[in-house]
Order: structure tokens, then C-alpha cells, then sequence
């Protein structure tokens, strides 16, 4: 089939977005005992996940389970630590591009338990070069954050939060089992983060969930435009990762899109068309650096905790894990690494490279050359060729390859030429 045929074949998959693989069968191949190497690697970011929450939204993907009592919590930090530990012992002279603490929700934890948590982020951190741009961050529910707690964030360096809000509508977050808050209370905790020293604020809002209408889009920024956060991200809902049909037709998501860039860039946040991130500060994309490391220059990260995801010029790794049980088990054996671990070729690093790049509309031809170790350009000279004859893509910079509005529609198509082809 040509690349047109190959397109056009794809418009209408749901399950094409930026997933890759589609099924963890499709690795089975490049499956491997042992961990994953990092063997070579000069920089890696870290990610510390926390998976447990007070309660359990009925649209997320991620691993999360009910927040278990404090002894058992504690146990999950000193099993984190051994991990963090043994692996700066293994890899004593990297370079920290990024450091990003999610779930779950981190600040569910008990607030003895937060404090070793942060204090095992200075442990990590320690001896280790950091990069000029490192910047950490750490996630949360605006319930679940508190005074004493956005002090303890800032006083440990981190000057990043990232909130949940998702939506502003009641009846909706209702439906999907969450807590809806105020505008006044989000008003709040951005005041009191500020007051602590945290100096970017980021939203994440959602779009897709069911029974969403334009119109409670457009409530949502109305809070937007009232709180005003440094930075906003959107997040489409991905129904296939929640094994659920779609809820909205892809020319609904198309336009929700539209609408929230439209607005967004209204207020003053800076993005271009495509992109999930927006900020209001100058030259920012809207990221950590853990983000930007990953998602734009295809950098090698490493996961600590249950179901944690790492990538390496090596491959790529899961660990242990799924829920409750599970972790008391890996407890037991004070590790959460040793579950899946996939030796993958140039390409198929590739192809991840590009599959969560595109989560942010653009993906760099300098990193996924440096990826498949020859010249992406010519490798995908017939995809490139294909998505420029059809306005799929644009040169946003000289290396970096962006969706356009047109492209966008179809999106999963799109990049999924490149991972897919
Ligand atoms: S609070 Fe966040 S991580 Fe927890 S279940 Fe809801 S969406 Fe998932």
C-alpha cells in the first residue's frame, strides 16, 4: 500500500493516535530477561511515581489504587529508595535533565510520609550534575494541597506544580467519580503556591470525556481566564487506552481543540496549533524539563515505582506492578524493577521517540536521526514527501516537523505513518 493509500486508510482509526506499540504483543520479539541498560547514556531524566489516590476517576489510564494506611505508604517510599540508591551506584556520573514526581497523586500522601518522599528527592538528586535547565516538578490535586505541603515543595527546589483540574463542571466530574472544585479554591492554591516560591502553575484540562459539551469548554476557560495559571495543558481522552468506545466523533475533538487554542491564545498563552502545552511565559514550552527531555528531544528517562516506564538508547522497560497486591508482594522483595524489558532496534526506538513526541504535535528529525542512527530525513523521505504535498506537516524549525490544523484532524494517521509505516 502507497503512503497515500496508508493515510487514508487510517483517518478513521480511533486507535491510531500516539499509543506504540498498539499491544505489548507487538514487542514480543525484542522481549529480554534482566533490566534495562542505560550502558553509554550521558543524561537521563528521573520519574518517581506515586500511584495512589483518595479516590478513583473513572477515566484514568494510569496505574493508581485507593490510598492505603501509612505504614504501608512508608513501606512504598523505602522500596523506591532502594531502587533510587542502587541505581545512582550503577550509573554514578549522569547528567539530571529532569525530575518529575507523578501517580497517583504524590501530595496524597500522609504528610510524614510526603516529607520522606521529598526528602528522598534530595537523596536522588545528590552528587549528581544537574543540567541548566533542570527544572523538577511535581503533580497534584488542588484538594490536595496545603499550605504546609506547597511549602515543603518549594523549600526542597521544586518549582513546578502541576494540577489536575480536568474540568469545571460538577455534574461531569461527578459522572467520572471525582471532586469538583471551586474557582475560588483553585484561586487559592495558586496564590499560596506563588506565596511558597513555586513559580509555574500548570493546569491540565481534558477534553472528550463523556457527555462534555463545547459549552462547558468554554466554562472552564472562563476559570482559566479568572485564575490565569503560567501554564495550561490539554489533555484529549484517549478512549482506547481505557478500553472504552469513543464518546465523541474525531471532528467533535477537532473542534473542541480549536475552540480551547482559540481561546487560550486569546488570553495570552503562547503555543502553536497542535501543541497540548501553553504558557505565558516567553520561550517556554509549557514543560519540565523531564517533559522536554522526553517528549522533544527523545532523551533517555528512568521510572521508579510500580509499572514505571524507562527508556534508554538500549530500550525500553516497565516495572513490576498493577495494584495493591501486587505491591505488597514487590514489598516483600524491596524492588519494583524486573517486569518487562524490551531490547529494541533503532527503529523501533524510533518509532517511541516520535509515537510520544507526538502527544505534542512535533517531533525533532535531529533526535530521531540520533535514534535510528542514520538520516531521518531520507528514511522518511516518502512519509515527509506525502505529509508536505498534503499540508499534514510543516517545518516549524530547521529539524523539527509540526502538525498543521489540517493535520491535526487526523493526527494519529498522521505520525503514525512514521511509527507505523
Ligand atoms: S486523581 Fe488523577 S491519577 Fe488519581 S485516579 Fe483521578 S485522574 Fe487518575
Amino acid at each position: 500500500m502507497d503512503i497515500a493509500d496508508l493515510y487514508h486508510s487510517r483517518i478513521s482509526n480511533p486507535l491510531l493516535n500516539t499509543s506504540y506499540p498498539l499491544h505489548p504483543e507487538d514487542w514480543r520479539q525484542y522481549k529480554t530477561s534482566g533490566t534495562l541498560s542505560f550502558e553509554g547514556e550521558e543524561e537521563v531524566s528521573f520519574y518517581i511515581h506515586i500511584p495512589f489516590c483518595p479516590h478513583l476517576c473513572s477515566y484514568c489510564e494510569y496505574t493508581r489504587m485507593l490510598l492505603p494506611a501509612k505504614e504501608f505508604q512508608q513501606q512504598y517510599l523505602d522500596t523506591l529508595k532502594t531502587d533510587i540508591l542502587r541505581f545512582k551506584e550503577e550509573h554514578p556520573n549522569l547528567t539530571l535533565r529532569g525530575f518529575d514526581i507523578g501517580g497517583g497523586t504524590p501530595t496524597a500522601l500522609n504528610d510524614d510520609c510526603f516529607n520522606t518522599l521529598l526528602n528522598l528527592y534530595d537523596e536522588a538528586i545528590s552528587g549528581m550534575a544537574l543540567a541548566t535547565d533542570f527544572e523538577p516538578s511535581i503533580e497534584s490535586t488542588i484538594s490536595l494541597l496545603s499550605t504546609t505541603k506547597l511549602a515543603a515543595i518549594a523549600h526542597h527546589g521544586i518549582k513546578r506544580v502541576s494540577i489536575g483540574l480536568q474540568s469545571t463542571s460538577a455534574p461531569l466530574l461527578h459522572e467520572h467519580r471525582r471532586r469538583e472544585a471551586t474557582t475560588e479554591e483553585l484561586a487559592q492554591v495558586i496564590t499560596l503556591a506563588h506565596d511558597a516560591g513555586i513559580k509555574k502553575v500548570n493546569i491540565d484540562l481534558m477534553y472528550g470525556l463523556q457527555h462534555q459539551t463545547h459549552e462547558s469548554l468554554l466554562a472552564d476557560l472562563d476559570v482559566i481566564q479568572h485564575v490565569h495559571p503560567e501554564q495550561v495543558t490539554l489533555y484529549e481522552l484517549r478512549t482506547n487506552m481505557i478500553h472504552q468506545n469513543p464518546t465523541h466523533t474525531i471532528d467533535w475533538l477537532f473542534d473542541a481543540y480549536s475552540l480551547l487554542f482559540d481561546r487560550l491564545t486569546e488570553l495570552g498563552y503562547n503555543s502553536q496549533f497542535g501543541q497540548n502545552t501553553f504558557s505565558v511565559i516567553p520561550d517556554d514550552q509549557g514543560l519540565s524539563s523531564y517533559l522536554r527531555h522526553r517528549m522533544l528531544q527523545g532523551g533517555s528517562y528512568k521510572g521508579f515505582g510500580i509499572s514505571a516506564q524507562s527508556m534508554s538508547h538500549k530500550g525500553l522497560a516497565y516495572n513490576k506492578g498493577k495494584n495493591l497486591t501486587h505491591i505488597a508482594e514487590l514489598l516483600a522483595s524491596n524492588t519494583f524493577e524486573g517486569g518487562h524489558t524490551y531490547r529494541l532496534p533503532p527503529p523501533e526506538l524510533c518509532s517511541k521517540y516520535i509515537a510520544i513526541a507526538g502527544y505534542g504535535g512535533r517531533f525533532s528529525l535531529r533526535h530521531a536521526s540520533e535514534l535510528l542512527g542514520t538520516d531521518a530525513q531520507e528514511h522518511f523521505h516518502s512519509q515527509i514527501t506525502f505529509c508536505m504535498q498534503e499540508h499534514l506537516l510543516r517545518y516549524s524549525k530547521n529539524d523539527i516537523l509540526s502538525i498543521t490544523p489540517k493535520g491535526f484532524r487526523h493526527h494519529g494517521a498522521v505520525f503514525s505513518l512514521f511509527y507505523l509505516p
